[in-house]
C-alpha cells in the first residue's frame, strides 16, 4: 500500500499575501487541493499537513464524498521536517503502508506522469526523488558575495517533490535525525543521505513542476504558461 503526505503547513512569507500561498485560490480551488486531486488516483490514503489553526478549514474543504475515508488532515510543525514527520506519524495510524510519497503542496502543478515515475523508481530502488537536470550555470559564492567557483553543471539536478520511500527506511532516518539533528535538511531525501546508507534514485521530473513561491509563479500558472 502507498500513502501520500502533502505538506501545506508553511507560512509562505515570500508570497507577501495575508493568506498563506497553499490556501490561495488557483483555478477555482485552494492551491493545496490541486496536489490532493493529483495524488488521489495514485495512492490508497493521503494525509494533508496544515498549520494547526487551519486544520478545521482544510477538513471542511475536504469533506466532499470523493475525499471521504481517503484523505485525513493533521497539524504540522515549526519546520518542514517537523511537518513531514507529523504527517508520517498520522499516516501510521491509518494503516500499514509499505511506501510513502511526500509532496510539497506548493508544487501544485504536479502531473500524473511525474507521480507515476517516482512510484515506479521508488518500488525499484527503495527511494526516488523527482528532479530535473540543471539548465543554468551555477556558481558557489563566499560570504562576501564573490564567486568562489563554478560548479560542474553536468552533475547537478534540481530536486523537486514528490519524493518516494520505503516507509520503514524513511522512519529510520527521521528517528536518527530527531535524536541528533543536523542543519540543512530541506527535503526528505536529505534525511536518507545524512542518516542512512540507502541510495536515492533521481527520477525525471518536469520543468513545469514549479514550487509556487512568489506572485510571479501564480501568474505563470494562472495564465496557463506552464
Ligand atoms: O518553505 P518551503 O517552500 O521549502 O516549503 C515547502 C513545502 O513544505 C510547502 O508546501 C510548505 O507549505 C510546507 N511546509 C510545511 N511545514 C513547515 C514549512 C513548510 O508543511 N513548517
Amino acid at each position: 500500500m502507498i500513502g501520500a503526505v502533502i505538506l501545506a503547513a508553511g507560512s509562505g512569507k515570500r508570497m507577501g499575501t495575508t493568506v498563506p500561498k497553499q490556501h490561495m485560490t488557483l483555478k477555482g480551488k485552494p492551491l493545496y487541493m490541486h496536489s490532493v486531486d493529483a495524488f488521489l488516483p495514485m495512492v490508497s490514503s493521503i494525509v494533508v499537513v496544515a498549520q494547526q489553526d487551519r486544520v478545521p478549514e482544510v477538513e471542511k474543504e475536504l469533506s466532499g464524498s470523493r475525499y471521504q475515508g481517503r484523505v485525513s488532515v493533521c497539524a504540522g510543525g515549526e519546520e518542514r521536517y517537523d511537518s513531514a514527520y507529523a504527517g508520517l506519524k498520522c499516516l501510521e495510524t491509518l494503516g500499514d503502508f509499505e511506501y510513502v510519497l511526500i509532496h510539497d503542496a506548493a508544487r501544485c502543478n504536479v502531473k500524473a506522469d511525474v507521480i507515476f515515475n517516482v512510484i515506479r523508481d521508488m518500488k525499484a530502488y527503495g527511494a526516488a526523488v523527482a528532479a530535473v537536470p540543471e539548465k543554468n550555470t551555477v556558481k558557489q559564492a563566499n560570504a562576501e558575495g564573490f564567486v568562489e567557483k563554478t560548479l560542474d553543471r553536468t552533475k547537478l539536478w534540481e530536486i523537486q517533490t514528490p519524493q518516494g520511500f520505503l516507509k520503514a527506511h524513511l522512519m529510520e532516518g527521521y528517528e536518527a535525525f530527531f535524536a541528533a539533528p543536523v542543519d540543512g535538511i530541506t527535503d526528505d531525501a536529505s534525511i536518507l543521505e545524512a542518516y542512512t546508507a540507502y541510495p536515492v534514485k533521481l527520477t525525471m521530473g518536469s520543468y513545469g513542476n514549479i514550487k509556487v513561491t512568489t506572485p510571479e509563479d501564480v501568474a505563470l500558472l494562472t495564465n496557463g504558461r506552464i
